[in-house]
């Protein structure tokens, strides 16, 4: 939907099997089939622990917005669907002419006890452009207005407040015209645009994404945000498993013991960390990525870019032989594996839809990494 101004047609265009299934009638079996066997994320067979609260946000497409918080600790789950117009069970294409009224919003489930609403409206107000009325990049119409539908008055009242602070902060180049409305009933879209970026991976959507200007949103939301959440920053400083003797063979290296649980995970297991909540995905400071575990030069600084995904971002590798690429097909996608070529450590994923002349896109775990400041130049 970021990509087509008809995102329906690109919908049909880029996903012959799943209108096969549709036309076969046999869709709803296979996708519930997919849902098991696709999704990475934990918190999705986990036990919902009680008083969930809801959570609602209109932020353009549906399909893009759905993925991200998906990945967050403490979201239970996530429905895509329309909201705020004037039509009773309205279907896409009724949504998508623009005449209902209705945003394309997602709700999520969420416990207030793992993740405050402020987290999720920062990650909301991350994750799309507020300050374009009616439009998300190509998509165009009242249906991707930027929204908050707030649930009760502490949501309320924490929104405008933080739509406020963020429109002085100077986040963005121009004011932020997010909507702060009542929730309104919500009407699930329909099965097919449920779960759409786990079940069709090469949609670029990370690639249109506006990114804030991060250290202003970042005081903003400074005294709003938990600082004893995520497990994985948590877990710094790093052991330096690359100091082991020279000769060592890596691949008779027990992990287990030199790494933390997430390190060992990712690289071991290839685990996926969590967007947004991962030590290096924002850092911007001038030095070198190294393997974690065998402490190898994988990415350097220079190459790093702002993906909106919130996994650190390189456009290439450091050098050549650094990093062996392998096609992956778990998960029932068929994605490019990242692994060092030294220790063979999982890293991450490729893709082919970054910003810059590469064309690449290296989304990595920062688990995989280990991050050495430049150092500053000598005094002459
Ligand atoms: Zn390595």
């Amino acid at each position: 939907m970021p990509f087509a101004s008809n995102p329906l047609r690109r919908f049909w265009a880029t996903t012959p099997l799943l209108v096969a299934g549709i036309a076969a009638g046999t869709f709803f079996a296979m996708n519930s089939h997919s849902a098991e066997t696709t999704s990475p994320r934990p918190q999705g067979s986990a036990p919902k622990p009680e008083n969930l609260k809801l959570a609602t946000f209109g932020n353009g497409c549906f399909w893009c917005t759905e993925a991200v918080f998906r990945e967050l600790r403490g979201v239970y789950g996530v429905t895509s669907g329309y909201t705020g117009g004037s039509v009773a069970n309205p279907t896409y294409q009724q949504v998508g002419m623009g005449v209902t009224g209705h945003a394309e919003a997602i709700q999520v489930e969420y416990d207030p006890k793992q993740i405050g609403y402020a987290d999720l409206l920062e990650v909301f107000w991350k994750t799309h452009d507020p300050t374009t009325l009616n439009r998300q990049g190509a998509d165009v119409g009242t249906q991707y207005r930027s929204a908050v539908f707030y649930h009760d008055q502490e949501q309320q009242a924490l929104a405008e407040e933080l739509k406020e602070k963020l429109d002085k902060s100077g986040a963005f180049n121009a004011s932020i015209v997010t909507q702060i409305v009542p929730a309104a009933e919500f009407y699930p879209a329909e099965g097919y645009h449920q779960d759409y970026y786990a079940e069709n991976p090469e949609q670029r959507y990370c690639q249109l994404v506006i990114v804030p200007k991060l250290e202003k949103f970042r005081k903003v939301f400074a005294d709003k945000l938990r600082k004893d959440e995520p497990e994985t920053t948590a877990e710094a400083p790093q052991p330096l498993p690359d100091e082991l003797p020279p000769g060592t063979d890596f691949s008779k290296v027990d992990w287990k013991k030199l790494l933390t649980p997430e390190q060992y995970r990712v690289t071991e297991l290839a685990g996926t960390e969590r967007p947004f909540q991962n030590e290096f995905w924002n850092v911007t400071e001038d030095g070198e990525y190294r393997c974690v575990r065998c402490g190898q030069l994988l990415f350097e600084s220079d190459s790093k870019f702002e993906s909106g995904c919130g996994w650190p971002s390189f456009d290439v590798a450091a050098a050549n032989g650094a990093v062996v690429l392998k096609p992956d097909n778990s998960l029932g996608m068929v994605r490019t594996e990242v692994r060092c070529s030294r220790c063979d450590a999982h890293l991450g994923h490729l893709f082919d839809d970054g910003p810059t002349e590469t064309g690449q896109r290296f989304c990595i775990n920062s688990a995989s990494l280990k991050f050495k400041k430049e150092k500053q130049a000598a005094p002459k």
